[in-house]
């Protein structure tokens, strides 16, 4: 059977191969410490499932959605955004719902990519800006992260010919798999070049609510004039720890969300009722969840840091995030480190090289884990002199 050809320009999922070095790794009887894929470890709050379990009982939640969203989930998303980010969005045109913001991310391009069209996609980067790009025709333009400039992309570097072509500018703050963060002035400066060259701001804010200190991640949403060429993907996945339960919501720009409201009404049917009615108490109560959920995290960073510290490596505490996002050791590279890892220590982590080719020579700790498996984690790069040289 002959596939689409556009199959071929995927390389294998990131997360599938980490699977599948890790269930080889376990049929051979390896306790293994999986540090690899995003996904929270703890169950997502009682008061949360307990609105989906009441849901689920009422047959009126049992049809087809409004593709769009239910009124009461869009506008516990709008109220969200109003207490979080002081922003007030009308959630009869500028809030959407999605199955997850892989969904929406995944469609996106669909809408606003036409064949030859450009994006503007960071490099390192959660794999489906990219991809998605393809599928429909585009053409993915990388833009560095790199570290000496916190892991923003230098803007000043993007060719004019390429701007004037591009649609979409990806970016995502609290950052996979870096952890950095966005500055206010880095997204004025992204609202102006967007302005100037006619282009959608596709803002991936998926980790807004894991951070830590006093450091609270910001909304691209926030700066003057921004509405006018940015949307943003929000996730209940890691700020609820509801990362199977596949909802979200987009918001901002009118046009572009009732762009991608018209693809996404023929490509899909919306969100589960009961979901989103689980959806509605994550939200209106975020502050209790969200604290509950994300204060695991912050000791945990700090066991890993403090770990990786003990063994020569230099690694400043990430301000936001689940990930620890640190530099493989010389002789290394970031392929052969994970395999190594996972060979000497029965530890799984991802490659940096799976985010792009400037992921190269860094390698991603998940915070998924207890605070004593991420102390044995370490302990175990002791035993088998996994040290930072
Ligand atoms: N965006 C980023 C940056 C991610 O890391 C992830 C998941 O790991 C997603 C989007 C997708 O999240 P979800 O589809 O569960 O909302």
């Amino acid at each position: 059977m002959k596939h689409a050809k556009r199959l071929d320009l995927v390389p294998p999922y990131l997360f599938a191969e980490i699977d599948k070095k890790r269930n080889e790794a376990i049929a051979k009887g390896i306790d293994v410490i999986n540090l690899g894929i995003g996904d929270p470890d703890l169950p997502t709050p009682s008061g949360i499932i307990d609105a989906m379990k009441k849901a689920l009982d009422d047959p009126k939640n049992h049809n087809y959605p409004p593709y769009e969203g239910t009124d009461k989930y869009k506008e516990a998303s709008a109220k969200f955004y109003e207490k979080r980010f002081g922003i007030k969005l009308d959630y009869k045109t500028e809030i959407l719902a999605i199955i997850g913001s892989k969904e929406g991310l995944a469609h996106l391009p669909f809408a606003f990519v036409d064949e030859g069209d450009y994006t503007l996609v960071p490099d390192p980067a959660y794999p489906v800006y990219k991809v998605a790009t393809q599928f429909a025709g585009g053409i993915p333009y990388t833009m560095p992260l790199l570290e000496e400039n916190g892991f923003l992309p230098d803007l000043t570097k993007i060719p004019t010919e390429i701007a004037k072509k591009s649609k979409i500018m990806f970016l995502n703050y609290p950052n996979n798999p870096t952890g950095a963060m966005a500055t206010k002035e880095f997204y004025e400066e992204a609202v102006q070049f967007a302005k100037k060259y006619d282009i959608l701001i596709c803002s991936d804010l998926a980790y807004s609510e894991q951070y830590y200190d006093d450091y609270k991640p910001l909304s691209i949403l926030e700066i003057e004039g921004s509405k006018d060429v940015c949307i943003e993907l929000n996730s209940l996945s890691k700020s609820f720890n509801m990362t199977g339960w596949r909802v979200g919501f987009a918001g901002g720009n009118a046009e572009a969300i009732s762009a991608l409201g018209k693809l996404k009404n023929n490509v899909d049917s919306g969100v589960f009722k009961a979901i989103q009615c689980a959806g509605i108490e994550a939200l209106e109560n975020f502050e209790k969840y969200t604290k509950q959920v994300t204060k695991v995290y912050q000791p945990r960073r700090d066991v890993v840091i403090e770990g990786l510290n003990s063994l020569g490596w230099n690694i400043k505490p990430a301000k936001a995030t689940f990930y620890i996002w640190f530099p493989v050791p010389k002789g290394y590279n970031s392929t052969e480190f994970s395999a190594l890892m996972l060979d000497k220590a029965g530890i799984v982590l991802p490659a940096g090289v799976g985010y792009g080719e400037y992921g190269e020579g860094y390698v991603r700790i998940a915070l998924t884990a207890s605070e004593d498996r991420l102390k044995e984690a370490i302990q175990r790069m002791r035993d088998n002199n996994i040290r930072f040289a």
